[in-house]
C-alpha cells in the first residue's frame, strides 16, 4: 500500500505536467491557426483589425474551443490570455466568458 502512495505522489505531478504541456502546445496551434485565419479574413474582406470585428470573427468562424483558450488580439498577432501570459506582466483580472 505504501509503495502504490509512492508511485501514485511520483506520477500523479508528472502526469499533471504532461497534460499542462500538452494543452500549452495545442493553444500553441490554435492561436496560430486563428491568427492565420483572422489575417487571411482581413486580407479577403479588406478590413483593418478592431477588437469588435475580432470578436466577430471569433464567433462566426472558430465555433471549436475544446480547451477554453481565450483569444485576444495584441499588436498584430493572436494570443490565448489563458495559455499565454502577457509578457508585459499585466493581468487579465476579467475574462470575457467564451460565447
Ligand atoms: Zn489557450
Amino acid at each position: 500500500m505504501t509503495i502504490l502512495g509512492i508511485l501514485i505522489a511520483i506520477a500523479v505531478p508528472v502526469i499533471a505536467q504532461v497534460i499542462e504541456q500538452s494543452e500549452h502546445e495545442s493553444c500553441d496551434i490554435s492561436v496560430n491557426e486563428v491568427e492565420q485565419h483572422y489575417h487571411h479574413f482581413l486580407m479577403l474582406e479588406g478590413l483593418d483589425h478592431t477588437d469588435t470585428l475580432f470578436e466577430f470573427f471569433l464567433s462566426e468562424h472558430i465555433d471549436d474551443n475544446p480547451n477554453d483558450h481565450m483569444f485576444i488580439y495584441e499588436e498584430g498577432h493572436v494570443r490565448c490570455a489563458i495559455h499565454q501570459p502577457s509578457n508585459t506582466g499585466e493581468e487579465e483580472t476579467d475574462p470575457v466568458p467564451w460565447l
